[in-house]
């Protein structure tokens, strides 16, 4: 059979259409198929409809090397994917006693007892490759159509079955079936806006068609993905390699915070491992968003102390010892309160380093002044005690405007 280079998802169930469920399987198989280099350029959905489904196996087999079906494989007479496959490349069903086998064991697993219907998931096309299904009865099935020189894979309809059969079977599959294999890394960057990113990298990204780059963005945050194609894993890791150094010999730089990493605050937790230093927080504005995501990096507990959520000026001043002038005369917002904020938390949890936030997150509370979006980042170290002063954009909403504090906060630490 040739390679594979395109291929189309076609997933089969009247309650998709319906909008009972939401298609999670096309998505799915998409993202496993551009990981793997191959051209999706087409996504249908038929209902349980063999006229129908048969038309569409038509439309996709004149246009790519590959379908993928998902569902319409059970026991129950709605589910005709598999009859209605075979028939249109004009082969019979046939029993197959390994899969009869599969089922059966699966059944006594279970502690079911197999009905009659069951046995029709056996049913096999002539000539078709079995990829057994260990977590339901309906296995995949391949036909490879040396006529048409196309490759239909059919996949059970529920997640839980069709994933994980992905993985362990048709993956391997389609690897040895494609022309070249992909890789992708990416480069963490906090602090440079989008198109700020686009615009240093203009030059690079416009020349670069293998390696590709593409940034993606989150709060505060972008991430360039760097894609390669090439004959093997190796090769296309070495691609990436060269552009991320090419791309790290530009300013981007300054706001790299790692390569393929999970989150800021993962590479802060293993940094902090790393040095053997400690961090407690103090949270006003971002009232425990710092401390959610510090816990939520497996280890933490060895280098994150702890957090005092300190809403009110009154818990300010008993939790975190901030000066009751300090309140009067600069206000909760304030340099001067983020800073001993960060002092305070450091010397009441003993810790290396303390942070804290205090800021103005709206939609209410700013005044010319201090706008909406004004937070002061705390940090206070060995190297000394001080604030650095946000600016984030007013027109932002509160839940936006707090993570963006949070990511702040993490990414301030981060370079202490
Ligand atoms: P079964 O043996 O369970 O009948 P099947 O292969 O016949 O499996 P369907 O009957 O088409 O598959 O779908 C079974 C269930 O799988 C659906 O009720 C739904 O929960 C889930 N499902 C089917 N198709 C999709 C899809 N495209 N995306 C997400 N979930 C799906
Ligand atoms: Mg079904």
């Amino acid at each position: 059979m040739k390679k594979i280079n395109s291929a189309e998802i076609l997933c089969v169930g009247t309650e998709l259409l319906l909008g009972d469920i939401v298609n999670t399987n096309a998505a799915f198989l998409s993202r496993e198929l551009a990981a793997l280099g191959i051209s999706v350029y087409h996504q249908s959905v038929v209902g349980d409809n063999p006229e129908r489904l048969r038309v569409a196996l038509e439309e996709s087999a004149a246009r790519c090397d590959l379908i993928i079906t998902s569902g319409g494989l059970g026991p129950t007479y709605d589910d005709l994917t598999k009859e209605t496959v075979a028939g249109f490349f004009g082969r019979k069903l046939i029993r197959d006693d390994k899969v009869m086998e599969q089922i059966k064991t699966f059944f006594a697993e279970m502690g079911r007892t197999m009905t009659k219907n069951n046995e029709k998931q056996a049913d096999v096309p002539e000539g078709a490759t079995v990829f057994e299904n260990k977590s339901g009865t309906a296995p995949g099935i391949c036909i490879e159509d040396e006529e048409s020189g196309v490759t239909v894979v059919m996949l059970p309809g529920p997640p839980r079955e069709l994933e994980p059969l992905y993985r362990e079977k048709v993956r391997p599959y389609l690897e040895k079936r494609c022309e070249s294999v992909l890789v992708s890394k990416n480069i963490n960057i906090f602090g440079i806006g989008e198109s700020a990113v686009e615009n240093i990298l203009r030059p690079i990204m416009e020349k670069a068609s293998n390696p590709t780059v593409a940034p993606y963005c989150a709060p505060g945050e972008v991430r360039l993905r760097v894609t390669a194609k090439a004959e093997n894993k190796d090769i296309a890791r070495s691609m990436c390699d060269e552009m991320i150094e090419k791309i790290m010999k530009t300013e981007v730089r300054d706001g790299v915070y790692g390569i393929d990493a999970d989150s800021i605050e993962d590479v802060l937790i293993k940094k902090l491992i790393n040095e053997g230093r400690t961090v407690a927080t103090a949270e006003s504005c971002t009232g425990g968003l710092i401390a959610k995501r510090l816990t939520d990096v497996p280890g933490a507990s060895s280098v994150y102390l702890g957090s005092c959520v300190t809403y009110a000026n009154s818990a300010k001043e008993a939790l975190v010892g901030v000066k009751h002038e300090t309140l009067e005369k600069y206000g909760a917002v304030s340099e001067q309160t983020a800073t001993e904020m960060a002092r305070g938390v450091k010397k009441a949890l003993g810790a290396d380093i303390g942070i804290s936030t205090t800021g103005i997150a709206g939609p209410g509370g700013g005044t010319p002044e201090k706008p909406v979006g004004t937070v002061w980042v705390g940090i206070s170290s060995e190297k000394g005690d001080r604030a650095v002063l946000l600016r984030l954009s007013p027109r932002r909403e509160r839940s936006y405007l707090r993570t963006l504090a949070a990511s702040n906060a993490l990414y301030i630490a981060l370079k202490e």
